[in-house]
Formats: structure tokens, sequence, C-alpha cells
């Protein structure tokens, strides 16, 4: 600046002489030398200005620029932000030329990387807490509370297909039926939904129509799964949308995944002719609640139950005619029984039915209505519709007077062996000690 400030001095002389005055003054040694003086002078001038006013606020912006680049990469690997939070970052923007712009971008280059750190934190958090869970109850309830707390959704759904049809596995906030949009779940995309009339939506604390639903499906494997619902009280946030794609695909693999292990499960537990589950883990389910109502006093009902003449049965028509039966006897003591109870297919033709909760009249009217229920029931095997009876031994356990889940089993089984010995088609209920024939 200094230099340009001699040059400039050099070049006034000649430039006066251009502009009309008398070379013998523009030349003389003394006006040659205050145009230098002063050239000199004022680039020395400019210079201190620059470097005091300008260097300063410069020096301050690199310096940010090193602190903001130091911190951004140890936070990378300490995991700790908190240093470099965008207040604690930011510059202060103080003017409205280049520099104040210079602050404002860079204060706006942090504010976008403290948004792309929290979408990153928010889709680590979704997967850590999706691979936490293979148990599908608790995965569906786990993406319900993630999606809802990122997208700050008001009510929630988590909505599965499964064999074509839509069941709600979990849901927060809703009341009454929620309707499942089933084509907004068949896009691939995520869909903002006309809200229906009269679909209300309640908060636990907050009572509230919902501004927007949004559906949020779930494919794997070109097949849709379902999706999650979300229902917004207020304005979505702009980037919800990108968030909510962002957790799409690890949402569907982890939803397949659990999908795939409730069906091995089921397949593990269930006998495949009738569906009920098979003797192994009946007898299982009979210890667990064996202990509960022995610790708790709360009563468990058995019934044993066994078909009679079904030999003639399969001898008379075959033996899958014999299946059909078996089938449909056990679909009338599903529609029979409560959700909760659980029926156990223990051999051929014999079932056992726990009833928790159910004391001695609840296993007498139950076992009675199971009973009826068979002996009316005509069964269309093919060449003929035959009908079938069947014999029931039934008590309640309220905590005492069997020692174990063993003795339970065999005193049902003892009550049911009276049925038979007694006409058959009856059912006997059991107090544990004696028998009383109904
Ligand atoms: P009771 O009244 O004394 O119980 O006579 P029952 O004929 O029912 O009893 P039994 O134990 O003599 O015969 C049971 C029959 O159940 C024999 C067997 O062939 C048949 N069975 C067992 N499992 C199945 C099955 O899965 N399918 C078919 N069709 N029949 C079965
Ligand atoms: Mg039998
Ligand atoms: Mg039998």
């Amino acid at each position: 600046m200094a230099g340009f400030g001699l040059l400039v001095g050099v070049i006034f002389p000649f430039a006066v002489i251009v502009l009309g005055v008398q070379p013998t003054i523009a030349l003389r040694a003394k006006f040659f030398a205050g145009a230098l003086v002063a050239g000199v002078t004022v680039g020395l001038v400019n210079f201190t200005i620059t470097r005091v006013v300008v260097g300063a606020r410069l020096h301050q912006l690199s310096a940010r620029m090193q602190y903001v680049g130091a911190t951004l990469q140890q936070a990378t690997f300490s995991g700790d932000w908190s240093k470099c939070s965008p207040e604690a970052c930011q510059l202060l923007v103080d003017s409205n030329d280049e520099l104040g712009d210079a602050a404002g971008s860079f204060n706006r280059l942090l504010e976008s990387l403290a948004a792309s750190r929290e979408i990153e934190l928010a889709i680590k958090s979704v997967g850590d807490s999706l691979t936490g869970h293979l148990a599908f109850d608790e995965l569906v309830s786990t993406v319900l509370d993630q999606y809802m707390t990122h997208a700050m959704a008001g009510a929630g759904a988590v909505v599965v297909e499964r064999d074509g049809k839509l069941s709600v596995d979990a849901q927060r906030n809703f009341i009454g039926d929620l309707l499942a949009d089933q084509q907004a779940l068949r896009k691939r995309s995520i869909t903002s939904v006309e809200i229906p009339g009269d679909l209300t939506v309640d908060g636990v604390v907050i009572s509230f129509r919902p501004r927007e639903v949004l559906v949020v499906p779930a494919w794997f494997g070109g097949q849709p799964l379902g999706g999650v619902i979300l229902a917004f009280s207020e304005n979505i946030h702009p980037n919800t949308s990108r968030l909510l794609e962002a957790f799409q695909a690890s949402t569907a693999v982890a939803l397949n995944n659990a999908l795939t292990h409730e069906r091995f499960q089921r397949l593990a537990t269930l006998d495949p002719l009738t569906e009920a589950y098979n003797r192994r883990f009946g007898l299982n389910r009979l210890n667990e609640e064996f202990s509960r109502s022995t610790r708790t006093g709360v009563p468990l009902g058995v019934l044993s139950l066994d078909l009679d003449h079904f030999k003639r049965i399969n001898d008379t028509y075959g033996h899958l005619a014999g299946d059909k039966v078996l089938r449909s006897v056990a679909r009338d003591m599903f529609s029979s029984m409560r959700s909760g109870d659980i029926l156990v297919r223990t051999g051929g033709e014999e079932f056992l039915l726990l009833l928790p909760g159910a004391g001695h009249n609840d296993v007498a009217t139950l076992g009675e209505r199971i009973r009826r229920a068979t002996e009316m029931n005509k069964i269309d095997v093919g060449v003929a519709e035959v009908t079938v009876t069947i014999s029931l031994g039934a008590l309640s356990y309220y905590g005492v007077g069997a020692q174990d889940p063993e003795e339970l089993l065999s005193k049902a089984d003892q009550a049911m062996y009276v049925s038979k010995e007694s006409g058959r088609n009856r059912l006997t209920v059991t107090r544990l000690q004696t028998p009383i024939h109904s």
C-alpha cells in the first residue's frame, strides 16, 4: 500500500501537467517531494486502517474457523458436541458490509452443521433402538416412540400388514378405531393424508384435532409391511419428512426381522392341524401359570378335554375326515374362549385348556358351553355330516391344594376319566379333593 502511495506520488506531478499546471512548477523538487510524501502518507494511513479495522475482524473470523475446525474434529471422536453448539461458536454480525455478510454466512454454516448433526444423532438413535429389539411387540412400541419423539407428533400408530390384512400393533393417543389408510401404506413414499371428518385424536395432556396426518410406509423385498401413521397438532417442521425418509429403510428391515421371528415363534409353538398350542409350549405355559397362581392366589382354571369314541370316526370316514373333525372341534373351543385363555393340543384327540383368572364357576360354565357347542356341531366331512361329543374334567386352582403343575394336570385328567366312565359327553368339576358331577 505504501508502494502504491509512492507510485501515485511519482505520477501526480505529471498528471497535473496534463491538467494544465506549468511543468516548471510541477517538476520543481519541492512539489515533487511533497507529492511523494503525500502519496506515501496516504498509503501508510490506508494500510494502518485496513490492518486495525479489517485485519482484526478477518483475524477473528479465521481464529473462529480454526477453533470450530479443531473442536469439530475433536467432537467427531469424543462424541461431545457441547463445545460447538451454534451459540458457542457463532460470530458477532456487527456490520452491513461484506465482513458482516461473511460472519452471517459462517453462522448459517454452523446452524446447518448442527441441524445435520441432529439428524445424524436421530438416525443413530432410531437405528440403535431398532437393532435392540427382536420381539415384535417391543419393537413396534419402540419404533412408535422414536418416530413420535423425532417428528414431534402428537399421536401415532404402527400398522402392520399380515396376509393382506392391516392390524394396529401399537398406538399412542388415538382413541377408538384408527382408520388405517391402506392406499397410503401401499405407496412407497411418505404421504400426507386428508383427515377424515370424524377422526379425533386425544393427547394425554392435550386434546387436539390434527392439522395433518403423515403416513410413512415400510417396504421390504418389494412387499408392503405396513408403516407408521403420525398425527400433528402443529404445522410439520420442514425437515420432518426428510428425517422420516431417513428412518424408513432401517425400520422396514427391523419390522421384517421381527415379523419373521414372530412367524417362527408361532410355528415352533403351534400344532399345525388345529392351531392350538403344541404340548411342549402348553406345558411350559402351565408351569408359568401355576407359579403365578401359587404366588398371587389368583385362580387358574384347568380343563382336560377328550373326544368321545373318536377312533370310530377315523374307522368309518377315514383319517382325513377325522382331521376335519379335530379342526372343527378346536374352532368351537377357540370361539368359546376369552382372550388370554390358552388352548393346547396335548395328544391326538386330547386337549388342555388353561384359563388364567377363572374360578370354579367360570370353568364349569365354559366347560359346559364347549360340551354343548361340540355336541350341537354338525361337521361336514364330505360323505356325511358327523357329530362328535366330548368328555371334560375341570378344576380351579386357587394357589393351594396341589404340589406342582403335574398334579393339577393329573387331577383334571382324573375328573375327565370320571366323565368318560359315567357315560361320556359330560363335564366333571373337581375341587381338587371331591369330584362333583354336573
Ligand atoms: P374314548 O371315548 O375312550 O376317548 O375313545 P377314543 O376312540 O376317542 O379314544 P382312543 O384313544 O381309543 O382313540 C383315539 C384315536 O384318535 C386314535 C387315533 O387314530 C386318533 N387320532 C389321534 N391323532 C389323530 C390325528 O391327528 N388325526 C386323526 N384323524 N386321528 C387321530
Ligand atoms: Mg377319546
Ligand atoms: Mg384319548
